[in-house]
């Protein structure tokens, strides 16, 4: 694996790749990997003669400093994971790599409308414009064929779908599904985080979308939603911020059943510390 931390030699480098017919598939990342990055890397190899991946812990999406700060870095294993993984390469930029003194693009260029108000946006104002901003600028440098997202990030699939609708259309956005632990927990850089007795209480998270999955059919919405929370309130150290079913497509929130409602259940919640999310078809 090549490993490149400055712009210009990792263009210089793809654009060769390029120039000689080579498909490119990009998976972006905050590193702490684990088998679900693997599975993108793994989607992208299959899809792509070259696939890149990167790691940089974005500032400009964390609207808490602590969260940021606490953010699990673990670059040297990574690397091996890669490596194992025959990841081909490798972009690792500094801060002042990607936002260098004077740069013109900025947050607030970026509007999502709705989207980018619900569910995760109503809690973390502006998480959004800073995830489409770091997009657009790896989108630039990268120059990808397809670009591979997971849906356990349901709502920033949507959102880079539409940015990439907008400023991008060459490049084929790849949803791919969640990679779980044995006991249904969604993988995430933040499990490591929790302690051993919230790890456990943690699963209660896709317990919940399951027992939802289970009991659509014989309650509206509304009562759906509300014995999720009695469902999670059972714990004491599982603090929901929202429970919401969303369509599919536009995650405009759905309030009454229709036929063919391709509903999606989103689910975000503090465990301890930790803030998790995580979303299921029901
Ligand atoms: P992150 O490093 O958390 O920013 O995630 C990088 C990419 O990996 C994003 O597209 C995530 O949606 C995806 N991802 C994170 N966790 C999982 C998982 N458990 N299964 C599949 N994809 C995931």
């Amino acid at each position: 694996m090549i490993v490149f931390s400055k712009v210009d030699e990792i263009s210089l480098f793809l654009d060769e790749k390029r120039s000689k017919g080579a498909k490119i598939g990009f998976v972006p990342t905050m590193g702490a990997l684990h088998p679900g990055h693997v599975s993108l890397i793994q989607i992208s190899k299959s899809e792509n003669e070259i696939t890149v991946c990167s790691i940089f812990v974005n500032p400009t999406q964390f609207t808490d400093q602590s969260d940021l700060e606490k953010y699990p870095r673990t670059l040297e294993s990574d690397k091996i994971i890669l490596n194992e993984a025959l990841c081909d390469v490798l972009f690792v930029p500094e801060v002042k790599e990607m936002y260098p003194f004077g740069d013109p693009m900025k947050k607030e260029d970026y509007n999502f409308g709705e989207l980018e108000n619900v569910m995760e946006g109503k809690f973390r104002p502006g998480h959004f414009k800073g995830v489409a901003l770091v997009v657009d600028k790896l989108f630039r440098i990268i120059n990808p064929t397809s670009a591979y997202f997971g849906e356990k990030d349901f709502q920033q699939l949507a959102i880079i779908r539409q940015m990439s609708r907008e400023r991008y259309s060459s490049i084929d956005i790849i949803g791919c599904e969640t990679i779980r632990e044995k006991d249904g927990l969604a993988m995430s850089s933040r499990n490591t985080l929790l302690s051993s007795v919230e790890r456990k209480e943690a699963v209660l998270i896709s317990e919940a979308m399951h027992k939802m999955k289970r009991e659509k059919n014989e309650l509206s919405v509304d009562d759906l939603k509300k014995t999720a929370y009695e469902f999670l309130a059972k714990s004491e150290y599982i603090k929901p911020e929202y429970i919401e079913i969303v369509n599919f497509s536009d995650l405009k929130p759905i309030t009454h059943w229709e036929e063919n409602s391709q509903a999606r259940v989103c689910i975000a919640a503090r465990v301890g510390n930790v803030r998790l999310i995580d979303n299921m078809f029901i």
